[in-house]
């Protein structure tokens, strides 16, 4: 091992220029921007360290196009023997840069140890630390069995219809391919993440009847209805939320139990497309809601809950009609803390940074959920050098110290993976 991190911190500049490169491609999602040059980027640099190459555009999924295509791309590294495989799997694709950056966020500057832009903690940093430490194996000479993957994918800060969804459904992320998959998100260098919550998004409208606003007798308001609707939230649902705990680890400690976030909500005319305001008794107003909820509980309950409060309405006050939509749901998951990869991990942290990891759960999703319900694979965690409050901040940082231990850590669970002690 001594000369395997001895190899990780010769290749510091390495991975600081690497880290670079990959912040310059402004990979922003929505739309998709760049996939092609950023999937084939990291693709020709695999292939340079002997990986062989696929390239999978999920043609026909949210957003692709022949303007903004989505594109991911799989590498594999065969070992001497058949065994095992181990995957890393890191998302090219960055949020908008949003107000408040003091640095060029597409700039890959580097200060104070630390390499800055919009994906450098989200997950670029993440990305190249597994390839060098994935580099410095094979350059090592390392004699293992079985195989190495490290995909770069797209569209996880929307959803991951088009990235790991899609190939998940193609096999990508299931046994026999793969047996091990960690995926370098930002949830702190000595940490591991063992899942998510589950989500669950809605849309409640609310129905009323047009009249001159001069005369709102004449009409029936749907934007009164929903303050009904809203104070039974208030009152029934929310302190309801507050009392559920979970026995996951979720951090920030806020996020130990179930939460609601009102999204949006729209109600009458829209006067920016209008130009002025109509006077109008609104018909309709419309509630977006994205609900949280945990391991202990079940989705058609947390479905049930709301259109319960709904019902109550509906039979309660004059002409309260309204439809709810899904909009998308994800179940929770929680990998094993026995399970492998956890093990080695936690093993690996504990001998590269003396320091016992916490094992956590994340507060919103990330790719792990396609990775399990349609990869069918429980063998899944979460691990990454960035710092969990950066994501998605400006002047988002990636700290290159954190970047060469968590390659460590990577390199070396790797190896125990693959039975190589
Ligand atoms: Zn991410």
């Amino acid at each position: 091992m001594e000369s395997l991190f001895a190899r990780i911190d010769s290749k510091r500049e390495d991975l600081v220029s690497f880290t670079q490169e990959l912040v310059r491609i402004p990979t922003i999602n929505p739309p998709g921007e760049d996939y092609t040059r950023c999937a084939e980027f990291l693709g020709e640099r695999l292939a340079k360290s002997g990986f062989s190459l696929i390239y999978e555009r999920a043609k026909g999924t949210p957003g692709d196009s022949d303007r903004y295509p989505r594109k991911n791309v799989i590498a594999r590294f065969e070992g001497k023997h058949s065994g095992s495989c181990v995957h890393f799997n890191s998302h090219l694709d960055v949020v908008i840069p949003g107000k408040g950056w003091t640095v060029d966020p597409f700039g890959g500057l580097v200060k104070d140890g630390k390499v800055f832009g919009r994906g450098a903690c989200d997950m670029k940093g993440g990305l190249a630390s597994s390839v060098i430490a994935m580099e410095a194996i094979i350059e090592e000479g390392i004699n293992f069995s079985g195989s190495i993957e490290i995909s770069g994918t797209v569209d996880e800060e929307t959803g991951g219809y088009g990235g790991v969804a899609f190939l998940a459904e193609k096999g990508f992320f299931s046994k026999p391919r793969v047996d091990y998959v960690i995926i370098p998100e930002p949830l702190n260098v000595d940490r591991i993440c063992l899942g998510h919550r589950g989500a669950w998004w809605a849309e409640v409208e609310i129905f009323g009847r047009i009249a001159h606003g001069s005369m709102p007798f004449l009409g029936d308001s749907a934007i009164r209805h929903m303050s009904y609707f809203l104070q039974l939230l208030e009152q029934q649902l929310f302190p309801k939320l507050d009392q559920k705990k979970t026995i996951m680890p979720v951090v920030p400690d806020g996020a130990r139990r179930s939460t609601l976030n009102l999204q949006a909500i729209h109600g009458g005319e829209d006067e920016s497309f209008l130009g002025m305001p109509s006077p109008c008794v609104p018909d309709s107003c419309r509630l977006v809601m994205d609900r949280r909820f945990l391991i202990e509980e079940d989705i058609n309950d947390v479905k049930s809950e709301v259109i319960a409060l709904l019902d109550h309405l509906a039979t309660s006050r004059t002409n309260f009609r309204y439809r709810i939509n899904d909009i998308m749901e994800f179940l929770p998951t929680m990998t094993d803390i026995d399970a492998p990869v956890v093990k080695a991990v936690s093993n690996a942290i504990q001998n590269i940074l003396g320091k016992t990891p916490d094992h956590v759960i994340s507060p919103g999703t990330y790719d792990q959920k396609h990775i399990y319900r349609i990869g069918h694979l429980g063998d899944c965690i979460a691990y990454g050098p960035g710092i969990l409050d950066l994501a998605h901040q400006p002047d988002e940082y990636i700290v290159i110290d954190d970047m060469i231990a968590s390659a460590k850590v990577m390199a070396s669970s790797t190896l125990k993976l693959l039975g190589v002690s």
